[in-house]
């Protein structure tokens, strides 16, 4: 019996179907490594706006920052001055303003690395800045969901390298968010345990998509994977957030993103891209007691220079056809050496 080859498989977060048709080219990724990519970045970049001491857009500019470094983002996509007054729309439509609020974190001062190479503390440390942003700006009481993400490579839109993630704080709660939380909070009414509890229970008795464990944490690259190298980083206990963690947790998760993403970067010998979101649950009051906290990665890539497209069946239908075997990629991301291959951080 072959198991995960042609067959569809359930997301129990999403409850939808992904699609896995990996029959037609169903092997482990071997040869060919990324095209080198331009020359390596120094680790001090005079025209970065993120680089410490350097001039930004806004004429603000930034101080000798040492560690992790939030600031409002120039060019916000919601902010608290967005226009009030709003032309009505016609019939059923709906608007309203753009309120929020945007911010950039710089993971470090240096241009050059990637949050891979950073050591367990200053990974730690960005986890613990995360934590106080969605404090902070989740007890406003306008903001109903704190999102915070990471786009990682020019194939996910950013060009400036130095290490970096963003902040949207906004009055609504987005999609992704909002069914898993309400898919969470009805399997735990119906059932009175965790969904993600399930799901890390599942993992852990077929074992063979686990890419690491410690005290309490874990990361695995799902049964239910959409992308090819898609994974989630995740504590053990259930929290709805970060704020509910404790400092060895922190440490716990830290090190275990850094595993991941150090086989990442290792796969392909290449500052891997990929789009990473923190999944906590929204700050708008409501019932989250089954919401498990937890990072997911989405990797658009299924080859070094192979984007995985979003074409008739993700765009067009919603759900997703996944050409490759989830066993197989865990097993591609296990084979690469825990050490990252630039080998100059810890
Ligand atoms: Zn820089
Ligand atoms: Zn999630």
């Amino acid at each position: 019996m072959v198991s995960g080859t042609w067959e569809q498989r359930w997301h129990p977060l999403r409850e939808e179907w992904v699609v896995i048709a990996a029959h037609r080219q169903d092997r482990p990724w071997q040869g060919e490594q990324a095209a080198a990519g331009p020359a390596p970045a120094a680790v001090y970049v005079e025209d970065c706006y993120l680089c410490p001491r350097n001039l930004r857009v806004s004429g603000i500019r930034n101080p000798d920052y040492q560690s992790v470094f939030v600031f409002d983002n120039d060019h916000p996509c919601v902010g608290m001055n967005a226009p009030q007054q709003l032309e009505p729309p016609p019939g059923i439509y709906r608007n309203a303003p753009a309120l929020g609020v945007a911010r950039i974190v710089t993971y470090t001062p240096l241009h050059n690395v990637t949050l891979a190479e950073l050591p367990v503390d200053s990974i730690s440390a960005l986890l613990a800045t995360w934590r106080d942003q969605y404090v902070e700006l989740g007890s406003r009481p306008e903001i109903r969901h704190v999102l915070m993400f990471e786009n990682k490579g020019e194939v996910v839109g950013v060009s400036n390298p130095h290490p970096h993630g963003q902040i949207y704080a906004t009055t609504f709660v987005f999609k992704t968010i909002e069914v898993e939380a309400d898919v969470s909070r009805r399997f735990y009414r119906e059932h009175g345990r965790v969904l993600f509890q399930d799901i890390v229970r599942s993992e852990l008795a077929d074992g063979r998509r686990i890419l690491f464990e410690n005290g309490s944490a874990i990361v695995f690259l799902p049964y239910f994977a959409r992308y090819a190298y898609e994974c989630y980083v995740a504590p053990r206990e259930t929290h709805a957030s970060l704020q509910t963690m404790s400092s060895g947790e922190l440490g716990d998760l830290a090190e275990a993103l850094k595993r991941l993403l150090v086989r990442y970067d290792n796969l392909w010998q290449m500052p891997f891209p990929y789009v990473m979101t923190l999944h906590q649950a929204p700050t708008d009051g409501g019932d989250y007691a089954g919401f498990h906290f937890h990072i997911e990665c989405h990797p658009p890539l299924r080859k070094p220079r192979l984007l995985k497209y979003l074409a008739g069946p993700e765009i067009g239908g919603g759900n997703f056809l996944s050409d490759t075997r989830p066993e197989l990629k865990a097993a591609e991301l296990l084979a690469v050496p825990e050490v990252h291959y630039k080998g100059r951080h810890d």
